[in-house]
């Protein structure tokens, strides 16, 4: 996903993928990038507000802003905090384009903010479904929802009007990308009613890179040696390794015909006014045994808001807006 644009509510992910490549950021902050990731994480309490502000600008030109290029927006803590939400309807008030990139079917308690949003302004979601197969999800998305569960997600935001596309990343060699389990990932997405499928292939910077390769040889200790041929002296594969897993995923989408129009329905452009004002709430206290709970979703999906919840710490945000332009692959 390139964007020029992007908006984190959270510091850190409870998810704590083991190829999570925010893992280097943090080693470049100094800051913990091994198990402690994910183990606390920082809420921009006050994002909404500073993102009202900044989109206020005389100076903001209305570009593109993407939506959990750092962390998932729908980790646990957006069960209680709801501060992505808060800058959904900041975003629909503005009628300003986003895009946003999650694995989590919690957003489909957002389907009445985004399906308003959509109506006023470009609106897409990437599911991040880099594999279906339950072993390699468990080893390397300890804390993620059920990957089948991402696409039930993107059935209901397609059904909405919502455009929702699937992005198989990271690809992982020797695992992931072999061809029939990325058969069943662009099948599912086909059927789910994916109106995009992009992929990318495992890229280890230091701090993901050792994290990686210690639970790689935890996990699959007799794939070591072809990651230490394949990564030594880079932290990104050539287009040797990389071109046959693009081919091979164009190739599926087409043989599965992926966004033929009949999966891809838009929601339709209303006048400018939002039917109703934007919910405005201030976010819980960060106190863990006493906040409200959020209620769950009504969509038949599991949500388990809480049961990952990290030690969360209060960060107000002075800027929400950085510009970045990256490829993502959370
Ligand atoms: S890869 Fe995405 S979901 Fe996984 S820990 Fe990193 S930011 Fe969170």
């Amino acid at each position: 996903m390139m964007f020029g644009w992007s908006l984190n509510p959270y510091m850190g992910c409870a998810h704590q993928c083991t190829f999570c490549y925010v893992r280097a950021f943090e080693k470049r902050a100094d800051r913990p990038s091994d198990d402690r990731y994910g183990a606390s994480i920082r809420v921009k309490t006050n994002v909404d507000e500073v993102l009202r502000r900044e989109l206020a600008r005389r100076s903001w030109k209305g570009e593109t802003v993407a939506i959990g290029a750092a962390t998932d927006p729908y980790q646990p803590a957006e069960g209680r905090y709801r501060l992505t939400r808060a800058c959904l309807e900041v975003l629909a008030e503005a009628a300003n384009p986003f895009a946003i990139i999650t694995r989590s079917p919690l957003i489909v308690r957002d389907i009445d903010v985004l399906a308003e949003a959509a109506r006023r302004a470009s609106v897409s979601v990437t599911f991040s479904v880099p594999t279906l197969d339950e072993k390699i999800w468990r080893l390397t998305e300890p804390n993620t929802p059920p990957p089948r569960q991402r696409l039930r997600a993107l059935r209901m935001l397609r059904d909405a009007g919502i455009e929702a596309g699937v992005g198989m990343a990271p690809i992982l060699p020797g695992l992931s990308d072999k061809p029939e389990l990325m058969a069943d990932v662009v099948k599912a997405a086909r059927d789910a009613g994916a109106t995009s499928i992009w992929t990318n292939v495992l890229y280890l910077r230091p701090g993901t890179r050792e994290h990686f390769l210690t639970y790689l040889a935890r996990d699959w200790p007799e794939l070591v040696p072809r990651y230490e041929r394949l990564y030594r002296g880079r932290a990104y594969l050539g287009r040797a390794e990389i071109e046959p897993v693009r081919r091979e995923v164009a190739e599926l989408r087409h043989r599965f015909a992926v966004a033929e129009p009949a999966h891809a329905p838009r929601a339709q452009p209303v006048p400018p006014a939002l039917s109703a004002p934007p919910t405005r709430r201030r976010p819980s206290p960060p106190r863990r045994s006493s906040a409200p709970r959020p209620p769950l979703a009504t969509a038949p999906i599991q949500l388990s808001l809480d049961a990952l919840a990290p030690t969360p710490i209060s960060a107000p945000a002075r800027r929400t807006l950085n510009r970045r332009s990256i490829v993502s692959a959370a």
